[in-house]
Formats: structure tokens, sequence, C-alpha cells
């Protein structure tokens, strides 16, 4: 057991950190307000190699383990101070393009993980639905039916990170009704497949950097080349191999969160005075940075911990649902304590804290809320 980052990793998330805080964080509060998604530091994201980061190399990625990639996205977002870009990076690269890496055949791989690799091409995960969400697999509307050598697809998906955006989707769809979870597969859709479209870009509490939409399918034809895996196995081979790396992975972005606040909440509790003196001398307000800094100790162990195992080829269904649940539950908590230090400057735009407030909301909500990691733990004890 060793609690040491390798020097390699160490290095790799200076240089993520510092790109960050050039390239990235000093547009972060315009984009924000505005909305904007922002194809320039997407491309830069790319010739950095971040966008193909974990993608494997003879595929124009860069090879990156799942350590690395989690090190890496906590050092985007703590250099950022963007949740938005961090989880567009994160749709992109882990949920949209890590099904194909992790189950892909040759040809697939071929095709489209170069230029996903390179950020060409845009990725994102279509699994949730306007009336399934906890319940994904479960209560699954689209359907996919074979018709000679195609798959006509109907049905949408709700809340797609980078739906507006995307360019190449990994879409879960019914294939044997009777079968329920069992009878899903996955499949690789363009979005210039007849029958595909984008719903508007949804407006969003947080996360305004990214963009969200429904995927709409309509007599979408997927030649069978297309689908992932083997037919029925979708669910049950795709979804959990990549959930747990979103789990993982996309979760680290709280890490980085969380750093940055504390950061910023000890440098403003020692400006600040109150009462003639710097309100870091009021005890209250110290337990506020204690309370942080043990819960992102903590976040960071059961993160770097499950990412480990995924790079030891272990299944981590209760380390991923835990470390899911903890460290999206203490951002929310550290984000509530640092903005209290903040007091009425925590309400306004040009204080990342207020961003920060309501980037963190999402990760309770997303990649399976609160209630669900807390019954998949229960239920594998
Ligand atoms: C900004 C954003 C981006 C997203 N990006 C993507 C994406 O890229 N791809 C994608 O596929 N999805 C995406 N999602 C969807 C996200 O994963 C779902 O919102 C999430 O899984 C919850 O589903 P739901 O919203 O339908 O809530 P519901 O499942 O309807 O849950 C409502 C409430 O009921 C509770 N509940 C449900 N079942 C149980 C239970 N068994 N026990 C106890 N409580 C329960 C939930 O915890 C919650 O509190 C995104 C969502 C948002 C908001």
């Amino acid at each position: 057991m060793n609690f040491s980052l390798p020097k390699d990793v160490l290095d790799f998330k200076d240089m993520v950190r510092e790109f960050a805080i050039e390239h990235v964080r000093p547009s972060a509060e315009e984009r924000d307000l505005s909305e904007k998604w922002d194809t320039d530091i997407w491309k830069k994201m790319g010739e950095m190699g971040l966008l193909g980061l974990s993608h494997p190399v003879e595929y124009g990625g860069q090879g990156a383990d799942c350590l690395t990639t989690t090190v890496a996205t906590e050092a985007f977002a703590e250099g950022s101070s963007d949740g938005g870009l961090t989880l567009a990076w994160g749709a992109h690269t882990i949920i949209g393009t890590m099904p194909i890496v992790l189950c892909g055949t040759e040809e697939q791989k071929k095709k489209y993980l170069p230029k996903l690799s390179s950020g060409e091409w845009v990725a994102g995960l279509g699994l949730t639905e306007p009336g399934s969400g906890s319940d994904a697999a479960g209560s699954m509307e689209t359907r996919a039916v074979k018709k000679g050598d195609r798959y006509v697809l109907n049905g949408a998906k709700m809340f797609i990170t980078n739906g507006p955006i995307g360019d190449v989707f990994v879409v879960m769809a019914v294939t044997d009704k009777k079968k329920g979870p069992m009878g899903i597969s996955v499949f690789i859709v363009e979005k210039n497949f007849k029958g595909f479209s984008a719903g508007k870009k949804m407006k969003k509490l947080g996360m305004r950097t990214s963009t969200t939409s429904e995927l709409i399918f309509e007599d979408m034809e997927v030649p069978e080349e297309n689908m992932l895996s083997k037919e029925n196995s979708g669910f049950a081979r795709v979804g959990r191999a990549t959930l747990e790396w979103e789990r993982t992975v996309l979760v680290a972005s709280a890490l980085g969160s969380m750093q940055s606040m504390l950061d910023s909440g000890i440098k403003y509790a020692k400006n600040r005075e109150q009462f003639g003196e710097p309100i870091i001398r009021f005890q209250a307000i110290q337990e506020k940075i204690a309370r942080t800094r043990y819960k992102l100790d903590a976040a960071r162990l059961l993160l770097y911990k499950n990412a480990v195992m995924k790079d030891q080829g272990k299944p981590a269904p209760i380390e991923s649902s835990l470390a899911k649940l903890y460290a999206t539950e203490a951002v929310v908590e550290a984000s509530y304590d640092m903005g209290q230090i903040h007091g009425g400057y925590s309400y306004i735009h040009e204080y990342p804290i207020e961003r920060a407030f309501r980037d963190s909301r999402l990760g309770t909500l997303g990649a399976g809320t609160s209630e669900v990691m807390r019954s998949i733990i229960a239920a594998n004890l």
C-alpha cells in the first residue's frame, strides 16, 4: 500500500492544472453567464492530448490509465473552476468513448477512435430517457428492431451532455422487451444518420458551459455493424464497464472543485475582517475549513482506490458507488461551507464560489443519484 502518486502522474497533474488556469479559467465566468460552448478551448484541449487521454495509443489516444485520467480530471476542475467544461470533457472521453474502447470491434475502433481522440468528433452517451432515469434499464422505451442489415431505432434520450454539439453517441435501446434489463443493446450512432435529431439546448442551473439536450430517433437506421458488443448484452456488459469509469473519473471533478473552493475560502477568511479581526480567527469559520479538508482527503482516497482497482482490472461495484456517493455529497457540502465563508459575495457571479455552488449540485443527481448509490451499496452487501 502506497499513498503517494507516482512522480509522472504528479507532474502531469501540475501540467493539466496549469493548462486549465491559463486557457480555461479566465473565460469561465463569461462562458457560464452566456452559456457558451467554446470550440477554441476544445481544440486546445485536443492539441494537449486531453480529448483522447484514456484511449489507446494505437488509435490516436494517450493510453493513460484510470488513475492518471482521474487525477487529470481533478487537476482540470481545480485549475479551470469550470465544472461544465470538465463535465463535457468527461462525457466525451469517458462515457461517450470508453464503451468503444472497452467493448468495440477492431473496425469500430479504427473508424471512430482516431477522430474522437483528437477531438475532431465530440461524443456523448444516450442512456437516460424522459420517463426513465434511475430505472434506466427497467423502464427504457427506446426500441431497436432489426430489419435486414440494419436496426431501426425509435425513441428519445433525455439530458444528454454534448447533445447539441456531439457527432457520435453511444445509445442504449431495447432489442428484446421480454428479457427486461437483459434485453438491451448498445449502438454507435452518428448525428448524420437519417432520423436522428438533437433537441434544443437546455437551460440549466449549473454546468452551463456544457451543452445538454434531448436526442430524438424517428425511424433512425443504424447499420448492424454499429452494434457494440452482442445483441442484448448491452446493459450488463457495456453499461457496467463504463459506469464504473464514470463514477471514478467524472466524479474526480468534485475533488478539484473542493480543492479550489477550500483554497479560496482560506484566502478569503484570512483577508476578510469583521469585529476588528480576520474572520479566520473565528472558530465557526475554522470548523468549516477543517470539515472541508477532511472530506476532501476522504473523497480523494476513495476515488484513487477505485481508480487503482479499475487499473488492476477488478470490478468495483461497491467501491465506485461509495466513492461517487461520498465525493458528490462532500462537494455540495463544501460549496455550502465555503460559500458561507464568503458571506454575501458567495451570491455574486464574479466570485467563482457562486458558480461552484451551482455546478456542484449535479453531482448527487447525474450518473446515478445518491439514493441509487446507497441502494447499490446495500444490495451488494
Ligand atoms: C445536466 C445533466 C447532464 C446529464 N447527462 C447525461 C448524459 O450525458 N447521459 C445520460 O444518459 N444521462 C444524463 N443525465 C441524466 C442523469 O443521469 C439522470 O438525471 C439521473 O440518472 C437521475 O434520473 P432522473 O432525473 O430521471 O430521476 P429519477 O430516477 O426520476 O429520480 C427522482 C428521485 O427519485 C429517487 N429514486 C428513484 N429511484 C429510487 C429508488 N429505487 N430508491 C430511492 N430513491 C429513488 C431519485 O434518487 C431521485 O431523488 C444528465 C442529467 C443532468 C441533469
